[in-house]
């Protein structure tokens, strides 16, 4: 009998989640849909009836769950999952203790924010595999970050250490819906890249993209095929992203900087540029030994990360 952890990623839109081995093979997945609308108490149902989907499918690997990790959007204090702090995309979110969703199941559950589990399953079975010192960030609707050091999370004080997408880049900037001013996310998120691209179309009015509704993926695309208004916005859209980790390199020192989420698929060339401008802000001693890499477990590293929550803790 194999023991295994369970992981469990909470999104605005989906539950993902599956069943890891303590030597990160991923033995068993599933994908459910959050159903947030519905409210908390159904939100809570389906998340219970998720875990019970894990421990109920371990036996077909003889298997055994050990533990269940979930990964939430928000401030989340570890280990019970206290929600403390802004998820948007799930209201009424906030106060809820994760773990006790599951009081009355025979095991330990343990909670934490997203971008933290993302980056530990990176740290732990990805790109940042062997290091010791990293910085994981998320780019996509919202930019999430996650500092492991020694194969530990940097939780910090009040459980938000490694907030990347609210380091302030403009000075008196545009508003984040934290009421805050100027923060790198408004610039660089999903959001942002499309509004910018936007903004440029008005100058070529020849760009297919002026087509049809603007996403990333189609102004990602547009940008390798060299449409001008995709190529300036994803050039700057980098560079902002690029000036924000080299602060994050000169204050850590990183052996590896991971980068994940929706966005970092965007190609070689997006990634290159990003690089090209870390290296270019980033204080010179700071790179010598700085790595920057791509996530490699893509849209499963939150549940992955999840279950990594309890690998070494418990068995
Ligand atoms: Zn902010």
């Amino acid at each position: 009998m194999t023991i295994c952890y369970g992981g469990i990623d909470l999104g605005g839109s989906f539950i993902k989640a599956g069943l890891l081995t303590g030597s990160g093979k991923v033995l068993h997945r599933l994908i459910v849909p959050a159903e947030v609308e519905r409210g908390i108490a159904a939100l809570k149902d389906n998340l219970r009836s998720v875990a019970r989907g894990l421990i109920e499918a371990a036996p077909t690997y003889d298997a055994k769950v050990a533990g269940i990790g979930v990964g939430s959007p928000g401030t989340i204090r570890f280990p019970e999952g206290l929600v403390t702090g802004a998820t948007p995309n799930i209201p009424g979110w906030i106060g809820t203790n994760i773990s006790r969703i599951f009081s009355d199941f025979d095991l330990p559950v343990v909670g934490d924010n997203d971008a933290n589990c993302m980056g530990l399953a990176e740290a732990m079975f990805g790109a940042g595999k062997g290091t010791k010192l990293g910085f994981y960030l998320t780019l996509g609707t919202g930019i999430g970050g996650a500092i492991i050091i020694d194969g530990k999370l940097l939780r910090g004080a009040s459980y938000c250490a490694g907030e990347f997408g609210h380091m302030v880049l403009i000075y008196n900037g545009l508003e984040c819906r934290t009421g805050r001013r100027g923060c790198l996310e408004q610039y660089v998120n999903a959001g942002g890249l499309i509004r910018e691209t936007r903004k440029r179309l008005e100058k070529y009015p020849d760009s297919p993209l002026n087509d049809g509704d603007l996403d990333v993926v189609g102004i990602l695309e547009a940008f390798r095929t060299g449409d001008p208004a995709a190529v300036e916005s994803v050039e700057e859209n980098a560079d902002m992203i690029g000036t924000a980790i080299g602060s994050v390199v000169n204050l850590l020192n990183p052996e590896v900087v991971v980068i994940g989420g929706g966005m970092s698929q965007g190609g070689d060339r997006y990634i290159d540029l990003i690089r090209q401008s870390v290296f270019g802000y980033a204080f010179e001693s700071t790179t010598s030994a700085l790595k920057i890499k791509v996530a490699e477990f893509g849209n499963e590293a939150g549940w992955i990360g999840a279950a990594c929550l309890n690998i070494g803790q418990i068995n």
